[in-house]
């Protein structure tokens, strides 16, 4: 396959994606290069902070690769208060973030869904309305999807984690907490409710092979999905996924075609925002940074109230958990100016893909 001319193009093959998510050496960092080449012309060389705001790890799923599973009593469940979760909203407020995500484990009752929306409420109310909220709890109805957004939050993440339904079924039980077909469901009643919805799936699982991954890519692209947040699968001994980790790729790796995965889809999908995720960062330490060159627009600074950062650990090795807000913003900025791109603080960065969207009649 000749690269220059699948460099130029937008629209490639499964064949011609698992190619690309195949290169090496010099032919990678050309890949590299067109990405931050194209996210730079099409929507500037600008990052995006959304700070993060872990606020409870209970949650009544049982996936099989995530520390904090149900199943698994080795660790603290916590459940931080509204008035710290407020506080870490007052925080990115006051440093101009803009823009923040709520993220726990998934649980369904009514007083769940009340207290999302409660805390919606107080957050718009404390910060003026001036905060862009996106949410990450999982699945849920389309009353409950519908009343979030109404309570003001306009984003929502939730991975698809393998677009591949054979995989899937492989990482997850085989129960109605954790169908295939729900995963889908929930991702297009977001889009209907009117989310700028995002998506993305774990890197180097078991049983994954570069053709998923290229399948993943097309699966987003098809979808019109308007955000993405992907990264490496990162082992945890206390999951039942840890039995095949001798089969896995090495970290290294895995690492390496987690940012082949952000590069082709900047390729493929020029305007929409992708997150640079932590889990890089917990592989190589300019993770973040290697991202943001590869083609990723979006950080997000963990703002979780530092006692509890330990007990969110959906996969080990997690970093930052010692430092405060305050360290998290500061250091980010030293590695976001290493890469020549500006933070764009004050502004929303909704996504361009999401706007044009709506401007063409929300297909
Ligand atoms: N409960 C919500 C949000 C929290 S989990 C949900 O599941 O959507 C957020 C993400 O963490 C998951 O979507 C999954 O992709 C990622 N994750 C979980 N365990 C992981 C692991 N061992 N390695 C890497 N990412 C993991
Ligand atoms: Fe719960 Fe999300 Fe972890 Fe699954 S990935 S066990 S839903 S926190």
């Amino acid at each position: 396959m000749e690269l220059n001319k699948l460099l130029k193009q937008d629209k490639h093959s499964s064949k011609e994606l698992a190619y690309l998510l195949s290169l090496q050496g010099e032919d990678k960092t050309k890949l590299f290069e067109k990405a931050a080449e194209i996210k730079s012309k099409g929507i500037g060389d600008v990052v995006y902070f959304r700070g993060l705001v872990e606020f409870s790890n209970i949650c009544a799923k049982n996936c099989f690769y995530c520390g904090i599973r149900k199943d698994n009593e080795n660790f603290q469940r916590y459940n931080l208060s509204d008035e710290s979760i407020v506080e870490a909203a007052e925080f990115a407020h006051k440093n101009k973030f803009a823009s923040i995500v709520l993220q726990s484990g998934e649980l369904y009752s009514q007083k769940f869904t009340d207290r999302v929306s409660n805390l919606l409420e107080k957050i718009h109310q404390k910060t003026n309305g001036d905060l862009r909220v996106t949410l990450s709890c999982g699945e849920q109805s389309a009353e409950t999807y519908q009343r979030w957004y109404n309570a003001g939050a306009h984003r929502y993440l939730l991975r698809v984690e393998s677009s591949n339904s054979e995989l899937y079924k492989k990482i997850h039980p085989d129960n109605d907490l954790h169908r295939f077909e729900n995963r889908l469901e929930s991702l297009n009643l977001l889009k209907q409710t009117g989310y700028q919805v995002g998506t993305g799936v774990m890197i180097g699982l078991p049983f994954q092979t570069l053709d998923d991954l290229a399948a993943d890519i097309l699966f987003m692209r098809d979808f019109g999905i308007d955000m993405v947040g992907m990264g490496p699968y990162i082992e945890h001994s206390d999951t039942p996924l840890y039995k095949h980790r001798e089969g896995l790729w090495d970290i290294e790796e895995r690492f390496q075609v987690a940012l082949k995965m952000i590069a082709v889809l900047r390729l493929t999908m020029p305007k929409i925002n992708i997150a640079a995720a932590t889990a890089l960062q917990a592989i190589d330490k300019l993770g973040r940074e290697k991202a943001v060159k590869a083609g990723a627009n979006v950080i997000m600074p963990n703002i979780t109230p530092g006692q509890h950062r330990d007990d969110y650990l959906l996969y080990q090795n997690k970093p930052c958990t010692d430092d405060s807000a305050e360290d998290c913003k500061n250091c980010l900025e030293v590695r976001v100016a290493l890469t020549s791109n500006t933070i764009g603080y004050g502004q929303w960065g909704d996504s361009a893909h999401f706007q044009q969207r709506i401007e063409e009649g929300n297909k």
